[in-house]
């Protein structure tokens, strides 16, 4: 049975427009396609009854990371419009090109978390960036990124945040995330225009690539609504998660000196100890040629999982210092919500 409620095509998402206490379902119209057909943006806007914070949420930035899509479905479901202060926006579909070819880049084969906010006078990719931020990440207060690991690597649920500002570390504290880590803002990152803007904003990394991972998603959904009740936007008590996380404050690959068949070891998640076998490398008799040591005792953030390695290859993300965050800076453990 179908139950598909009505899509609004706009120009823009101007959020005076809009009903409060309703859930819209938008295309925004950033840029056009070589058929001259306009490249539209799913944009879910749930607006709540009552003033508040504006959350914008967003996913598949790279059109292969798919994890954040489902999170952002099961969100809205569990969100009533009528009882919402403020408002969330949710793009499910960031990088539309991506998404219909089930892969990272844009369409001209450009990353678009390298090159935020684009140029109005630029390229395919930076144009349709600079309508991205312009139309719709402009209009956000805060900002959760929903990411995965890229094709031919799996990931813990872990977070990228900078720790040092307050900001973004009580987001990231609000999260449920196996590690968080200690990470400035990047250079042409949605993260990092959002936070030069004065919109704090982290990533989210879920998983892996090109699937639903329901107990990974669950478990990002809870921070979600974690956030929502920080943000006075929903009622409820504010969970203090971090206690449960590893928290980094560095990370790193370690990468394969030679080529050949690759094996990594570990889980993910698991804690390795310097000069711990991480992998092998073997040649195409089953003959070991290299065997990668961690350099450092860590936690495994991510990893390789396609046996075919060229020298060079991302092998393992390390998460290394782990540090106890101060009591002080866990965001409202004893907090409650008094609407
Ligand atoms: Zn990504």
């Amino acid at each position: 049975m179908s139950h598909i409620k009505v899509i609004k095509t706009k120009d823009d998402l101007d959020l005076e427009e809009f009903e409060a206490g309703e859930v819209h379902r938008v295309h925004v119209h950033l840029t056009d396609n070589p058929l001259g057909v306009p490249w539209r943006i799913p944009v879910i806007l749930v607006k709540g009854k009552y003033d508040g914070p504006v959350l914008g949420v967003t996913a598949a930035l790279h059109g292969n990371e798919l994890n954040g899509i489902s999170t952002i479905f099961k969100l809205i479901e569990d969100i009533d419009p009528n009882e919402l202060h403020g408002s969330l926006i949710l793009v499910p579909i960031s990088n539309v090109p991506g998404y219909l070819g089930n892969r990272r880049f844009f369409s001209d084969n450009v990353d678009l978390n390298r090159i935020m906010p684009g140029k109005e006078n630029g390229s395919t990719s930076q144009l349709y960036a600079h309508f991205f931020t312009s139309k719709i990440i402009s209009k956000f207060e805060y900002l959760l990124d929903l990411h995965t690991a890229s094709h031919g690597r799996v990931n813990s649920l872990y977070i990228r945040a900078d720790l040092e500002n307050e900001d973004t570390r009580t987001l990231a504290y609000l999260q449920n995330p196996q590690i968080i880590v200690q990470k400035f803002d990047e250079e042409g990152t949605l993260r990092g225009w959002a936070n030069e803007r004065d919109i704090p904003a982290i990533t989210i990394e879920i998983g892996n690539p090109s699937a639903f991972q329901h107990s990974l998603i669950d478990e990002t959904l809870e921070g979600i609504l974690n956030t929502l009740r920080h943000l006075k936007m929903i009622p409820g008590r504010v969970e203090n998660m971090v206690n449960d996380a590893t928290v980094c404050d560095h990370s790193y690959w370690i990468y394969s000196k030679k080529g050949g068949i690759v094996d990594v070891l570990p889980s993910l998640a698991d804690e390795v100890t310097k000069g711990q076998v991480i992998a092998r490398i073997y040649d195409v008799f089953g003959q070991i040629r290299e065997e990668v040591v961690a350099d450092k005792n860590g936690i495994v953030i991510g990893k390789n999982i396609n046996p075919s390695c060229n020298a060079g290859t991302r092998i393992l993300h390390l998460g290394v210092n782990f540090i106890d965050p101060a009591p002080e800076t866990i965001p409202g453990h004893d907090d409650f919500n008094d609407h």
